[in-house]
Parts: structure tokens; C-alpha cells; sequence
């Protein structure tokens, strides 16, 4: 197992589990978002700006269609009619006639202005006399020349302190279809403001009223212009930004559906012609108001999206990690004693080996086999004789050095290795292994045991192999059982314990 090549594997599959982890969930996310985005267009272009539409549309009809029948009945009236033909003599019955209208009605102002005399009659009596040349009463030398029989007209009324007043004004005629003057009353636009307002508020629109010229007539408070929409800055829809382009195309059209880009922002148009106004309401939804609640959740799916992808991947890091690690003990430790196995001690003694031969220090070896186990496994049974390996085990460990390496070489041989130990040393060693072995009772089901080894030992020679380093100790162990068994050889003589 090569650490590089572990670490790279493991960088392969964190990669691709990311891959897919972060394309899985931006798909899913992505394709949601998309869907719920489409639905909202649809939703707004084909319900809720007509919807709007259809609200506005009769308010206003209910707040104008009204004064337009009572302007065209005081048109039709033939008290007005005789008394301007008979020569406006007394006033008194017309303010009485005027009033009588207001209040009756409830408009905010009533009014007649004479052809013959252009005195303008208002409840209060003559209010002025409408001349060519003032500018405040040019409306009423074009309603005289209109060929309509009545227009509506957003102006400040004189009689009311100049509050902005929606005036019908219609054409009166004598009983020879002659001009004799204009009547009709005035209403306050703040009920139609207020419920634009209104409107504008609660459900995030811009809603106003132009004219058949592009004129905007009538239009809600405008508290950001990121529609391109601003009450002061804009009089006309050909000022306004992205929407100029299609204005010509949208009156000639009439109603409809319609999209503007204004600043960098969408903006969905729904544009429905009043016939009673000669005017159309324009409803303006934009797309990033309709867009911010699907926004928000799709940053924060995103955002689960991402916890989700670095806790997965944590756990996939620490689960390798702990796998890795239990392989590599796996890999490296004999399962029944914890001690190395030989797969391990051919790579630390390689180390150790090249160290020594580095340093010039010294090194040695001891191999210890049991004496007839085989007869202790056959007496006693297998189990028996797995509990005196790990209790030979228990030994070794606790009797060694944290540098010394002890390994289970084979069925009941371990071998040991000593850095920085001579001979002499290794051999003090060895008959102190050995003695402690041989002085153990192994407990098993009630019954205790006894063993003994046997041990060779030998120093490294500088540049020596591994596998001819093993062979000499291998060889001293053979001739200790040959000898009788239960004592250390060394490379020079033979200890009896
Ligand atoms: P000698 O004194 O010559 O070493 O005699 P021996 O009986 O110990 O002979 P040998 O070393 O050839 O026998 C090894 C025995 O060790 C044979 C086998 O059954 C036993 N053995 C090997 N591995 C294990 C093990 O994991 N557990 C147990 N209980 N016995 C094992
Ligand atoms: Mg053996
Ligand atoms: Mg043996």
C-alpha cells in the first residue's frame, strides 16, 4: 500500500463524489428554480397583471363613468340650455342648478362657461371670464373646436384651491346643434391615486394612466424608478426607458401583453385601453420584485446545497481515513497476538538495517521458538496453545524497549530486533525473554500451562541482506533445539538457560 498512491486515489473519488454531489444538486436546484420562474411569468402575464387590470379598470369606471352621464344630461338639459338662451339674465338659478348637481352627485365642482359672454359659471356664482390668451383656459377653446362631444381633462381646479381635478368637459348645444358653451363637473383624482396607490403597495405594481398621445394622465406614488417609471420625470411613455421603443406599438395595439428592459431590469407590461377615458391603464409588474421569493429560496437550497456537499464530503474523508488506517493495521499486525507481522518487520528491518549501516551502530536479532508445541496443541488443544502465543506475546512487549521491534515471525516463532544492542547485550536479553517465558503459567479453562523456548541470536554484519541476516539467526535457533532445546545460542556459543 503506497501512501502516495492511496492519497491519490482518495483525491480521485473525493473529486468525483464532489462532482457528482455539486452537479446532482444544481441540476435539481437549478431545474426547480427555472420552473418556478416560468410559472411566475406565466402567472403574472396571463393572471395577475389583467387581473390588476380588470380592478383598476372598474374603479375608475365606477369613479368616472358616473360624472361622464351627469356632464352629458347638464349638457342635454334644456333649463341650461333656455337660460343661456335667454340670455343669462339672472344667476341665481344657474349656481342654484350648479349646486344642485354637486351636491346631489357628489362631484367636488360644477360648472357651465358661456360662449356668448365666456363667463365661467361655477356654484359660487361667475368665477372669471375664460379668455384666448390665458393658458388655464385653453381647454376650453379646444373643447369648443373638438368635434367629440366631450373630453376628459386632468387639471387644477380654480374653484377648489387648485386641487388636481378630473373635469368632464362636455359640448353643449342650443336646439340647432349650435356651440352655446361647456359644462360639466369635476372629481377629485385622489380616490383613483389612492387606490392606485393602494395597489401599487400591496401587490408591488406601477400603475398608470396615458393618454392616446403617450401622455401619462394619471399615476400612483412611485417610490423607486428601477422601472424607469418616475412621476416627475416622466410626463410621456416615449420618456421612459426601453418602453420607448414600443410605445408607438403598444397604443396602436390597445391591450396587451408587452415586456420592457429598463436599467438593467425586466419589466412584465399589461395595457388595456378604457374606452369611457379615451385612455389606457398601463399595469407594470417587475421582474426582480416577482422573482425575490423564488431568489431567496434558491440562494438558500444553494446554500443547503453546499453544507450538505462539505458534510458528505467530510464523512467520506474521515471514513477513508479511519478504513486506511484499520487496513494498514490490518496489513501490518498479526490478528491473534497485536505483535508485527512479518510483512511489517521486512520493512522495518530494512530501516533499521540501513541505519545501522549508516551510523555504523550496532545491531542484533533474536528468533524464539516454542519447545514442542506441537504436543501442547495436541494435549491441550488449539485454543490452548493460541493462549501461550499471547501470553509469549504480553512478554515480549512488556519486556522490551519502545525502539526494539518484536514480530510473530511464524506459527510459534518471533523474531526480535534490537537497535543499538551488540551481541553481549542481544544475549542478556535473549536468556531474560527466555527465563520469563519459562517462568509464566498461561491460564487455560481452569488449568494452568507451561513452556519454554528456545532462542538464537546474532548481530548485524554492515551491508549484510535482510534475508541472509534472518538465515544466521534462523540457523542459531536450529542448533539451540538441537542442543537440547530451552536455551539461547549465540554466533559464537551456545547458552545453556
Ligand atoms: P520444537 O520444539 O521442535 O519446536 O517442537 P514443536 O512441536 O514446537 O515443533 P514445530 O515448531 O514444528 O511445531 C509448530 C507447531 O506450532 C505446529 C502447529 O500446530 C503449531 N502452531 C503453529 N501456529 C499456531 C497457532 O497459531 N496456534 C496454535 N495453537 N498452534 C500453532
Ligand atoms: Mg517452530
Ligand atoms: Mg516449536
Amino acid at each position: 500500500m503506497k501512501p502516495s498512491r492511496t492519497i491519490s486515489d482518495k483525491a480521485k473519488l473525493i473529486t468525483v463524489i464532489w462532482l457528482l454531489l455539486c452537479c446532482g444538486f444544481l441540476a435539481t436546484t437549478l431545474v426547480s428554480y427555472f420552473v418556478s420562474r416560468n410559472a411566475i411569468y406565466e402567472s403574472i402575464t396571463t393572471t395577475e397583471l389583467p387581473l390588476t387590470s380588470d380592478n383598476v379598470y372598474s374603479e375608475i369606471q365606477k369613479d368616472l363613468v358616473r360624472p361622464i352621464l351627469i356632464s352629458s344630461m347638464m349638457a342635454r338639459d334644456t333649463f341650461l340650455r333656455d337660460w343661456v338662451l335667454g340670455g343669462e339674465r339672472f344667476v341665481e338659478p344657474l349656481t342654484r342648478y350648479l349646486k344642485e348637481i354637486m351636491a346631489h352627485y357628489g362631484a367636488v365642482t360644477s360648472f357651465f362657461v358661456s360662449e356668448d359672454t365666456r363667463n365661467y359659471y361655477s356654484t359660487d356664482g361667475v368665477l372669471k371670464t375664460v379668455k384666448t390668451d390665458e393658458s388655464r383656459d385653453i381647454w376650453y377653446f379646444r373643447v369648443r373646436d373638438m368635434s367629440e362631444p366631450y373630453e376628459i381633462n386632468v387639471d387644477p381646479d380654480l374653484a377648489n384651491r387648485d386641487t388636481l381635478t378630473i373635469f368632464i368637459n362636455y359640448r353643449v348645444l342650443d336646439y340647432k346643434q349650435r356651440f352655446i358653451g361647456a359644462t360639466g363637473v369635476g372629481l377629485t383624482v385622489d380616490t383613483v391615486n389612492r387606490m392606485i396607490d393602494d395597489y401599487q403597495q400591496r401587490y408591488g405594481r406601477t400603475i398608470f394612466l396615458v393618454d392616446a398621445k403617450g401622455k401619462i394622465t394619471l399615476s400612483g406614488k412611485i417610490s423607486d424608478d428601477s422601472d424607469g417609471i418616475t412621476r416627475a420625470a416622466h410626463s410621456s411613455i416615449y420618456d421612459i426607458e426601453g418602453l420607448r421603443e414600443q410605445a408607438a406599438a403598444i397604443l396602436k395595439a390597445g391591450s396587451g401583453s408587452f415586456e420592457y428592459e429598463s436599467r438593467g431590469h425586466l419589466n412584465f407590461l399589461n395595457v388595456r385601453y378604457i374606452p369611457e377615458l379615451k385612455w389606457y391603464l398601463f399595469v407594470v409588474k417587475q421582474e426582480d420584485r416577482a422573482l425575490s421569493s423564488i431568489q431567496q429560496t434558491l440562494y438558500l437550497n444553494l446554500l443547503l446545497c453546499f453544507v450538505i456537499t462539505a458534510v458528505v464530503l467530510l464523512i467520506v474523508h474521515l471514513t477513508i481515513n479511519h478504513y486506511q488506517r484499520r487496513l494498514e493495521t490490518m496489513a501490518t499486525t498479526d490478528n491473534l497476538t497485536g505483535l508485527a507481522n512479518r510483512y511489517a518487520l521486512d520493512i522495518l528491518l530494512d530501516q533499521q538495517a540501513l541505519e545501522a549501516s549508516r551510523h555504523g551502530s550496532p545491531m542484533s536479532a533474536i528468533m524464539l521458538d516454542i519447545d514442542h508445541f506441537k504436543t501442547l496443541n495436541d494435549s491441550r488443544g488449539h485454543l490452548a496453545g493460541d493462549e501461550v502465543l499471547r501470553g509469549i506475546a504480553t512478554t515480549l512487549k512488556e519486556s522490551l524497549r519502545a525502539s526494539d521491534i518484536a514480530c510473530r515471525w511464524g506459527g510459534e516463532e518471533f523474531l526480535v530486533i534490537l537497535s543499538n544492542t551488540d551481541l553481549a547485550a542481544a544475549a542478556k536479553v535473549a536468556t531474560t525473554l527466555c527465563d520469563r517465558i519459562a517462568g509464566n503459567h498461561y491460564a487455560f479453562n481452569g488449568s494452568e500451562m507451561v513452556v519454554t523456548v528456545s532462542a538464537g541470536v546474532a548481530a548485524y554484519r554492515k551491508d549484510e541482506t535482510r534475508e541472509s541476516f534472518v538465515a544466521r539467526v534462523d540457523a542459531l535457533l536450529y542448533q539451540a533445539k538441537n542442543e537440547g532445546r530451552n536455551r539461547v545460542c549465540t554466533e559464537a556459543e551456545s547458552v545453556q538457560v
